[in-house]
């Protein structure tokens, strides 16, 4: 049997801004129609964020996030993801809340605090639509808090949802935070690592640091862990295609990067995980279901969530 790799797909996030493409998610019709649209492409996950439908800024009310849950729901047997990252501007408390109050399947979980520098992208963009997009980039002063009380809090929180979580791991150190957790009965096996590569104040997008990464994993949790990895802009692929063939799995989407190839912006959030499918497949292995990723993950069930 070919082994199953399990594609995620984060389709707005909270990094770029509409005056970036045409195509980025922004209203609760467009953030379901993208996330239905990534799972019959064949995405096990979908990882959400919420945006405010006027001008596109990231909005973590749980009211925000209601309408396109309920229809992903209706309309399809994906696994849904919620953010617990929101943005770096956002109180810890505020963060939690959708997760708390849907109890997904999974929600992600940032494993340390960080430089968060998105002012590389004014260089590519320049003119705006909306006046919090420059200001919210060009910000060289966004400290990424997530404490170990942080982390503590968010996972009691959802922990009593029987929620499991995506660990985004964005330097070494996190791995080891996340091993002290394991240390400390608060997480449990298997653990969903998502190791993320290129962002400013992050692990830089090298292979080798994809290698250490990983090798660093397999040190601290053997074999209790499923490794997952996320390169961002053009690294999205070719950091894909490394982890596949490593025996990890992958995630795309909009909210990592914008683009379907050189100087081309993607037209959808599936059309990457068309292109991720073909590299997974083309190495002769398959894509998980929904199903698939739920027992690798020992995910509670999609009918025991709260949306
Ligand atoms: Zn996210």
């Amino acid at each position: 049997m070919t082994r199953k790799v399990i594609i995620t797909c984060a389709v707005t996030g909270a990094i770029h801004t509409p005056s970036m493409s045409p195509h980025l998610p922004i209203t609760a019709e467009q953030i379901a129609d993208a996330a239905i649209g990534a799972a019959e492409a064949g995405a096990a996950i979908v990882h959400l964020h919420a945006r405010d439908p006027v001008d596109g800024r990231p909005d973590q009310s749980p009211e925000a996030f209601a309408p396109f849950l309920r229809v992903i729901k209706q309309r399809s047997d994906c696994v849904v993801n919620i953010t617990t990252g929101g943005a770096p501007t956002m109180t810890i408390e505020q963060r939690v809340k959708p997760a708390a109050s849907f109890a997904p399947e999974v929600a992600s979980l940032n494993m340390g605090s960080m430089n968060f520098g998105l002012f590389g992208m004014l260089n590519r963009f320049k003119d705006f639509q909306h006046d919090w997009e420059q200001p919210y980039l060009a910000n060289k002063d966004i400290l990424f808090r997530n404490t170990f009380g942080d982390i503590e809090y968010i996972l009691r929180t959802c922990s009593e949802n029987n929620t499991r979580f995506e660990f985004e791991c964005y330097d070494t150190s996190h791995l080891y935070n996340l091993k002290y957790f394991l240390d400390q009965g608060l997480v449990r096996a298997p653990l969903f690592i998502q190791t993320v590569f290129g962002l400013q104040g992050g692990i830089g997008a090298h292979p080798e640091d994809v290698l250490h990464m990983k090798r660093t994993a397999d040190r601290l949790f053997g074999d209790q862990y499923r490794w997952s990895v996320l390169g961002a802009g053009r690294n999205q692929l070719p950091i894909a295609a490394m982890a596949a063939a490593m025996g990890g799995n992958v995630r795309v989407g909009m909210e990592d990067s914008l683009w379907a190839g050189p100087g081309r912006l993607a037209r959808s959030n599936a059309e990457q995980v068309r292109a991720a499918r073909q590299i997974i497949e083309g190495l002769g292995l398959s894509v998980a279901t929904p199903d698939e990723a739920r027992e690798m993950l020992s995910l509670k069930g999609g009918d025991r969530v709260n949306f």
